[in-house]
């Protein structure tokens, strides 16, 4: 068909996603995929047999827009009792398709044309596509993929009037970093000097590891009133298929959260809902999460422990970062696809979570996995000819 303006792309530097290729390569040489982040065994059966039970009970018609009144229910009991601020759920809470929709909504309804939005990066692939679909301009803090205190006189000095918006994640998706008290407390000053709205991506609230404690933005006073605090119930359920969210924000901002909201999906998953606000009952399903983690990461890490990488154990989420600069020259796009072919383990390449760098050395492994597969992904990487 001949289109008489042309096909002008909204998204031009935009291709398949990272995760998407790296899966579909796994896929083809049958590789160990630590690549894509999502776990490799299943939810708890008695999340399974709520579903069900929702299922057949008839719940499976429109769930209301902001979501089932239980769930927002239960997240707004959940969070009342971790952070003490309370989120009421008739009118700040909203469930969502997963984070990705919580994080393009809560862009789409700060960011006007021209404004700024200030981004960490490593970032996560879905932040930038959003702030430019909204005629905004990302401006990047770059960290490198090891580093350890984030130098807010940097941060500050990337804003200028145009600056509309921060938008942070802790624990870190893709170095493991997981903000610490004063972070949280620089993040407030700066937002509230600056009069910025705060996009909070907090997916891996529940993994955190050697005692460390996830702040949530939520939690700080002069920050809540200004954030958007986006969580997902894929990471702490394993249950990324499901696709279940959620954004916390004030009434006011979650007033026009919701304008946008309702034509985006109108509303998510019914019976998953009821099943999760019921499931949501019982903290421990949630509480034992860092430690099921942490003895993975540990067990990943030590059995890569003497090949000879750079790196520290991550802080938080379920992904470990090693630096193969002192091994290889090779770029780390080339070196994950060689991996994968050649070695049968696919990795992320961390250059993908940055703006301009094309090359960090740098390699994300997933280890939401189970021990066999780590363990054989490690002996895998100790045959690696460098
Ligand atoms: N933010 C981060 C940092 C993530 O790692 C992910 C997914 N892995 C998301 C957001 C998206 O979460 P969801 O799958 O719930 O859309
Ligand atoms: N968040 C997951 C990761 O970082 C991937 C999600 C996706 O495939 N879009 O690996």
């Amino acid at each position: 068909m001949f289109l008489k303006s042309g096909m002008q792309s909204k998204l031009p530097r935009v291709g398949t996603t990272i995760f998407t290729k790296m899966s579909k390569l796994a896929e083809e040489h049958q590789a160990i995929n630590l690549a894509q982040g999502f776990p490799e065994f299943d939810c708890a059966p008695e999340l399974q047999v709520l579903v069900d039970k929702y299922v057949r009970s008839g719940k499976n018609q429109y769930a209301p827009m902001a979501g089932v009144m239980a769930l927002r229910e239960a997240i707004s009991q959940k969070i009342f009792t971790s952070s003490s601020h309370e989120y009421h759920p008739e009118s700040e809470i909203t469930i969502t398709s997963g984070a990705t929709e919580a994080l393009f909504v809560a862009i789409s309804t700060v960011v006007q044309r021209g404004d700024e939005v200030i981004v960490f990066e490593p970032a996560y692939d879905s932040y930038v596509p959003a702030i430019e679909l909204n005629g905004g301009i990302p401006v990047f803090v770059t960290l490198d993929p090891q580093y350890e205190t984030i130098d807010w006189n940097v941060v500050a000095s990337k804003i200028s009037p145009q600056t509309r918006a921060i938008l942070v994640n802790t624990p870190h998706n893709p170095t493991g970093n997981v903000w610490k008290a004063s972070d949280l407390q620089h993040l407030a000053a700066l937002a509230e000097e600056n009069g910025l709205f705060v996009i909070s991506d907090e997916v891996y609230e529940h993994i955190v590891f050697d005692g460390r404690q996830h702040i949530s933005a939520s939690s700080i006073p002069g920050l809540a009133e200004r954030t958007f605090a986006c969580g997902s119930f894929g990471k702490t359920f394993h249950t990324t298929g499901w696709k279940l969210g959620y954004c916390l924000a004030p009434a006011k901002l979650t007033a026009e959260f919701r304008k946008i909201h309702q034509y985006v999906v109108f509303s998510v998953v019914t019976p998953i809902q009821f099943a999760v606000a019921e499931h949501l009952a019982e903290p421990e399903h949630y509480l034992k999460l860092s430690e099921f983690y942490e003895r993975k990461r540990n067990l990943f890490f030590d059995a890569i422990n003497d090949i000879g990488f750079i790196t520290r154990p991550s802080e938080g989420s379920f992904f470990q970062n090693v630096s193969y600069a002192n091994l290889s020259p090779e770029n780390d796009r080339t070196l994950s696809e060689r991996l994968t072919i050649e070695t049968g383990v696919a990795s992320i390449p961390v250059s993908a979570f940055y703006d301009n760098i094309t090359d960090f050395k740098t390699l994300r492994f997933c280890f939401a996995k189970n021990d066999d597969t780590l363990l054989r992904a490690a002996e895998a990487l100790h045959k690696v000819v460098w």
